[in-house]
Formats: C-alpha cells, sequence, structure tokens
C-alpha cells in the first residue's frame, strides 16, 4: 500500500542567497565548516565538500575579524549561500553582513547589549540578509538570581525556551523584521520535540531542526534521527542540521539520508538494502555489502540494490529492488527487477552486483 507523502506545514518563505528556506519548498540541508574560517582556501575546499555531498546551506563560525575579512572572499569561491555564526561580537555580524553572507545566526541572549541587536538588525534589513534566531538550552535558565533559578529548575525546559524565544521575537516584532528562521536546540531527543511543536504552533516562521552537542556518530546518531524524524514525520522543520564531532561530510550524508528515508528528497545513486545477517546465513555477505557500496559511489542514477544472504527474504527484496542477489551456499543468485539474471560464485557476487548496476544504467540513461 502507498503511504500518504507528509504534508509540511506551511510558513513563511525566508530566503537565503538563492535558496528558499520554508513556504512549502523542499526541506534544506545545511552544516558548518570546522576549519578556521580565516584560512578560505581551506574553507572553501570543505564548502565544496559539503555541497557535494548534499549540504544546500553551509555556516561558517566568524570569531573574529580576520574571519570576516576571509569571509568576502570565501563567498565569491562557495557553490552554496554562506550563513555567518556570531556569537557575543556584534560587530562580527555587521562585517559578516558586509562581506555578503546570506544569513546570520545570532542568538541575541548573547550580545548584552539590546542597541547591538537593533544594530544587527537594521543592517540585515538594509542588505536584504536573513537572520536565524536560537536558542540553546544552555541559556535559558537563570543563572545570577538564585530564587529565579530554582523556580526556573522547576519547570519544563521546553517552556522556557519558548519564553526566551517569544522575548527574542519581541526585538524583532518591534523592528518589523520578518526574513527569520528559528530554531531551539538541546542535547535531548524528547525535548528537541516537544520545543519545535510548540514552535510550529505559535509561530508561521521557519524551523530550523537540530540535536546539539549529540557528540560522535556512535553517541549522536540514533537521538538526533529520532528528534529530526519525529518532527519532520508531522511536516515541521525547513532546514536541518545533523551535527556530529568529526568531518563535517558525514553530518550531510545522514542528514541526506534522513530526508530520502522520509521521501522528502529524491534519492541519488545506490539505494542499498543490506540483509543484517543472522544463522541461516551461508556466504559472508558483509565484506560484499561494502564491496559494492565502495565501488558505486559515484553512481548518482537512483538505482535500488539488495544483498540478501539467504532464501528466507532474499526473493521478495530481489522483487522490489532494481539489481539484487540472493546468496547460497557458494553460490548466489543474481536478480534484475525480480527477474532472475543468472547464478554466480560466491567469490564473484561483489563484481556480477556492480557490473550488473552499471549495466542497467547505462541502458536507461
Ligand atoms: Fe537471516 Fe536470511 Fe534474513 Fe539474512 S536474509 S537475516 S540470512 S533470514
Amino acid at each position: 500500500m502507498e503511504m500518504p507523502d507528509i504534508r509540511r506545514r506551511q510558513t513563511r518563505p525566508v530566503k537565503v542567497g538563492g535558496v528558499w528556506i520554508g513556504g512549502g519548498r523542499p526541506v534544506t540541508v545545511q552544516s558548518m565548516t570546522n576549519t578556521r574560517t580565516a584560512d578560505a582556501d581551506a574553507t572553501v575546499a570543505q564548502i565544496e565538500a559539503l555541497a557535494a555531498a548534499g549540504a544546500d546551506l553551509v555556516r561558517v563560525a566568524v570569531p573574529t575579524r580576520r574571519d570576516t575579512a576571509a569571509l568576502k572572499r570565501i563567498i565569491a569561491r562557495s557553490p552554496v549561500p554562506v550563513i555567518a555564526d556570531v556569537h557575543f561580537h556584534f560587530d562580527r555580524a555587521l562585517e559578516a553582513i558586509d562581506a555578503g553572507a546570506a544569513k546570520i545566526r545570532l542568538n541575541p541572549g548573547n550580545l548584552s547589549d539590546r542597541q547591538q541587536v537593533w544594530k544587527v538588525i537594521a543592517a540585515a534589513a538594509a542588505a536584504g540578509v536573513a537572520i536565524r534566531v536560537g536558542v540553546n538550552e544552555g541559556s535559558v535558565v537563570e543563572r545570577a538570581d538564585p530564587e529565579r533559578r530554582r523556580r526556573d529548575l522547576s519547570r519544563p525546559l521546553h517552556e522556557l525556551m519558548i519564553e526566551k524565544l517569544a522575548e527574542y521575537l519581541e526585538i524583532f516584532a518591534a523592528a518589523n523584521f520578518e526574513d527569520l528562521v528559528l530554531s531551539a536546540k538541546s542535547h535531548d531527543a524528547f525535548t528537541t520535540v516537544a520545543v519545535n511543536r510548540l514552535m510550529a504552533k505559535r509561530w508561521n516562521f521557519p524551523l530550523h531542526l537540530g540535536v546539539t552537542h549529540a557528540g560522535t556518530p556512535e553517541t549522536g546518531a540514533v537521538r538526533s534521527a529520532a528528534a529530526l524524524g519525529a518532527l519532520l514525520c508531522d511536516g515541521i522543520g525547513d532546514t536541518i542540521r545533523i551535527s556530529y564531532a568529526g568531518d563535517p561530510v558525514h553530518e550531510v550524508r545522514a542528514a541526506v539520508d534522513l530526508l530520502c528515508s522520509l521521501r522528502l528528497r529524491e534519492r541519488k545513486g545506490i539505494d542499498l538494502i543490506a540483509c543484517p545477517t543472522c544463522g541461516r546465513l551461508q556466504t559472508d555477505i558483509t565484506p560484499i555489502v561494502e564491496q559494492v557500496r565502495r565501488d558505486l559511489a559515484d553512481v548518482t542514477a537512483p538505482v535500488t540494490v539488495a544483498i540478501m544472504g539467504c532464501v528466507v527474504n532474499g526473493p521478495g527484496e530481489a522483487d522490489g529492488a532494481d539489481v539484487a542477489v540472493c546468496a547460497g551456499k557458494d553460490k548466489a543468485i543474481l536478480y534484475r527487477r525480480g527477474e532472475k539474471v543468472r547464478a554466480v560464485a560466491a567469490e564473484e557476487i561483489a563484481r556480477a552486483v556492480v557490473d550488473e548496476v552499471r549495466k542497467l544504467v547505462r541502458e536507461t540513461e
């Protein structure tokens, strides 16, 4: 039975360079470089790698004047719009807007002086630059006033985050500035879902989804997929970032995979279905799966490949796959779109699958 597509929440559309966020446009993927932004060559190289992996937008940190000084050169060479990530120094936001940043990420809570926020809003409005306004769970509980701190700690975090965001948004409403993307980040999947559901009910600005401090893929993959997947299934979320420590290309691949899994983005390349293995397995298929994945990494046509370890589920998966292989003892049966092609020896399985996929791609080009 065909599942109905996810119904996206309608929001105000916000233009970020040549990319739209919200307004029913496809959910965009963004990531953040971890090079020193002042090193323009290294930063551009990483932006190019992120864009090639599927990022629609890339954010760069601009903690120093040297970083914003490099921004113009980076933006001129970037294949995707560049967002400047600003904390504490409103001067960096003004310099980034001047350099041509397509969007500024700003947590007004990090700027002590309201006048500074006004200045950034005025500059962004004049340049047609969007602003992402965010709260992080770490900044919503009162630190200075012990009485208020006790009260805050007794309340659900997502409610505090909404209150803080509402407070920030008053500043933007007073300035009549509406090119906003909102975010509320927590390390906790449950809080992330709860706060974004409340935001979606209350405001019609597009939402940036992400789980913060997710750590490595080992600690953060399930948390991020749980939170973002639940929200996206509800039609909530207009731009996403899965953030992991390490090479950010991995986070872009994970975010793209999440969107493809929910049919929010068309899959390009190989969709690999592999048997999880069990006691019925008669041929070790794990290295075969790995080799097929590696050897077909350059394929951009959407092709479903199933590699199954026995006859229990193999023929069924073969029916739904473009190319499939069902392994038995010392040999396997190769299928194309449910039809048997031939039997292949165990040591030939990976090569046979790769050849059959390439043949199929050639024939359908
Ligand atoms: Fe086990 Fe066969 Fe299923 Fe693989 S396809 S998990 S070997 S039953």
